[in-house]
């Protein structure tokens, strides 16, 4: 088996390749932006119709022909395709929009005709070479690369490989697993539970330090910012980013260690924003859960596992040993679950989990599409209904 995946190392460019690497952005901003203009006055520009635009504004134009066709080409690519998709997405949100040179990252794309990896360097059209940090070696050859720059001044470069991979082998085991703020992922199994780590909420009390001090020193609109405040900026996207990295490590090294032993994977869906319009404790926690889920979900279904979301409604209060219903919902202090006709008793998370699972292997997404017949007679190992 075979898998397309990104492999992305820091690039440590010199003070020329900087400022050619930023040239280069402002051309394929530029273009971009020129694209935004054409669909926003009534045309919907699809990537060949950019392309021959793009041929004729390079013969008129020395500066965009100071750049790598290959990256304008990229970016418009990009567009048609980004364009496309937000027209098949059910919400309009995801339209492309203009990038100002302010606030935009850099993010350029080269295909293996623009790009090169030479004595250990990356090197791109227009000969630019520069310096990679190679911390683990490529797989294969790279199909193309992504250089980007992020918000604390760091380039990097991700390359797309194809890599081979053994299907993992099948071990009839299912788990269930519901989401929390204390503890991040809650499983049928308690080995494979996440538990919400000290060292995220320190991280987060230090964001929220940091950002109080960045809104201080903040001038409004009047005049450019401070160095005071672009400092406490910095320092907030710092924390930021480390947090980011913690996070993703850890869901990933979680959810290698589920998908490897489970086959059937239930999990519950999860809105991020539920929680987040509150302390800076709880966006930590809701981020830590959206990266555990992506993780998961991407995991497993690159392993080839069964996957399946589950709604949250009613996991919290349906019995996972006989499906009632309790009558009320318990509240968010109630740590422990007891059903009212069966007697069954187990932590709330816990039995969330159960529910969760025995959901998905009904073969269902929805607590209300499980009957209490349907439950117990499966659960006796009777013929389906
Ligand atoms: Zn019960």
């Amino acid at each position: 088996m075979e898998e397309v995946v990104g492999y992305s190392y820091r690039l440590r460019p010199g003070r020329d390749a900087e400022s050619a690497l930023f040239q280069e952005w402002h051309r394929c901003r530029f273009l971009w932006n020129e694209a935004v203009h054409q669909y926003k006055s009534g045309r919907k520009p699809t990537f060949s119709t950019l392309s021959k635009l793009l041929t004729s504004a390079r013969a008129r134009c020395q500066w965009l022909r100071e750049g790598s066709q290959v990256a304008q080409q990229q970016m418009l690519r990009t567009f048609a395709l980004a364009l496309d998709h937000s027209f098949t997405a059910k919400n309009r949100r995801g339209r492309p929009k203009r990038k100002a040179r302010k606030t935009a990252h850099p993010s350029l794309e080269y295909t293996k005709r623009g790009s090169s990896i030479r004595d250990r360097r990356l090197i791109l059209a227009k000969g630019l070479s520069i310096p990679v940090v190679w911390s683990r070696e490529l797989p294969s050859e790279p199909t193309s690369v992504r250089v980007t720059h992020d918000s604390l001044g760091h380039w990097y470069a991700t390359f797309i490989v194809r890599r081979t991979v053994e299907p993992l082998p099948s071990t009839g085991a299912g788990i269930g697993i519901d989401w929390g703020v204390t503890c991040t992922a809650t499983t049928t199994d308690p080995a494979f539970d996440l538990p919400h780590l000290g060292h995220r909420s320190r991280c987060a009390a230090e964001l929220a330090r940091a950002q109080r001090k960045m809104a201080r020193r903040r001038r409004g609109k009047m005049g450019p910012q401070s160095r005071g405040f672009q400092r406490a900026a910095h320092q907030v996207a710092k924390l930021n980013k480390r947090a980011a990295r913690q996070t993703r490590h850890e869901s990933r090294v979680w959810a290698k260690k589920v998908v490897s032993k489970h086959d059937l994977i239930a999990v519950e869906d999860f809105r991020p924003g539920f929680l987040a319009k509150s302390t800076m404790a709880r966006k930590a926690a809701d981020a830590a859960i959206g990266a555990a889920k992506n993780e998961l979900i991407d995991r497993g279904m690159r392993a080839g596992r069964k996957v399946v979301v589950v709604q949250p409604a009613y996991t919290t209060m349906t019995c996972s040993s006989c499906f009632a219903r309790a009558k009320q919902q318990l509240g968010l202090g109630e740590r422990t679950f007891q059903c009212r006709e069966c007697g069954y008793m187990s932590g709330r998370d816990r039995n969330a989990a159960r529910v969760v699972l025995a959901v998905a292997e009904r073969g269902h997404t929805r607590v209300d599409d499980v009957s209490q017949s349907d439950h117990l007679l499966r659960a006796d190992g009777a013929v389906a209904v």
